[in-house]
């Protein structure tokens, strides 16, 4: 049975902008993951990645653009409060700005959710909370049409 869903969250991380939260031992999904595990969530029956206890996110992307799965979609999250029923959570590595991998992955998952969930829209969790999260204006993201957004780029040496 596939879940009403009408909201996609876009969250950040809140770690360094521009590093990967994944490495040689863990993936950025299994990483937060623990973090999730150490502020007392649990997933009560999943249904994609059972090793993964506690992610309250469905999706994680990575500063390469790796696109992580949490939950399994059909799973009720556990990221915005009072929403979660009706909504899929992304999260982004970082916290202000992000790469052009990411910013990339971001459009292609969002506008694939969206083919999807044809009822669903784009928001930040920050409309929801009084939160910083994500560190940049979802609302200003669509408008422009999912492109990277000015400021939030992460600037790369080559
Ligand atoms: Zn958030």
């Amino acid at each position: 049975m596939s879940r009403f869903i009408d909201l996609i969250v876009i969250h950040c991380a809140a770690s360094p902008d521009g590093h990967l939260l994944g490495n040689a031992r863990e993936t950025a999904a299994q990483v937060i993951d623990r973090w999730h595990a150490e502020r007392g969530f649990h997933r009560a029956h999943p249904s994609i990645n059972p090793e993964l206890t506690a992610i309250g996110y469905h999706y994680v992307i990575d500063c390469d653009g790796t696109v992580l799965t949490g939950r399994g979609e059909e799973e009720i999250g556990a990221h915005v409060e009072g929403h979660n029923a009706n909504s899929l959570g992304i999260c982004m590595v970082g916290t202000r700005c992000f790469t052009a991998a990411q910013w990339l992955a971001l459009h292609d998952l969002a506008a694939r959710l969206q083919d999807n969930y044809r009822n669903a829209t784009l928001h930040g969790h920050r409309e929801y909370a009084n939160k910083e999260c994500p560190g940049f204006d979802v609302a200003d993201w669509v408008t422009g049409g999912c492109v990277p957004l000015c400021g939030h780029l992460f600037p790369e040496s080559v």
